[in-house]
């Protein structure tokens, strides 16, 4: 290998903040924390692609903002069907 264009590739600890897993792994990320792990919002154990449940991923209130601004625009009262009526009646 050519000396001084390769990123550093090396064993690091990885941790989910979303379901606390941890394990390690090689990588050539480097920490963003003092701790030296890498730090993910989701990961393989917990995310819905490979758990097969539904996880809401809400921090900023999204959700509940959104069910807020629609909750009032519900009709009062339901519409009325007109009775059907019978052509050989
Ligand atoms: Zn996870």
């Amino acid at each position: 290998m050519k000396a001084g264009i390769h990123p550093v590739y090396e064993t690091r600890g990885f941790h989910c903040y979303g379901c606390g897993t941890e394990w390690s792994t090689r990588t050539t990320l480097k920490p963003h924390t003092t701790d030296g792990k890498i730090h993910l919002d989701i990961c393989s154990a917990c995310h819905p692609f490979f758990t097969g449940k539904q996880k809401l991923m809400d921090k900023a209130g999204r959700v509940d903002r959104f069910r807020k601004r629609y909750a009032k625009l519900k009709p009062e009262v339901a519409p009325e069907v007109a009775p059907e009526t019978t052509p050989n009646g």
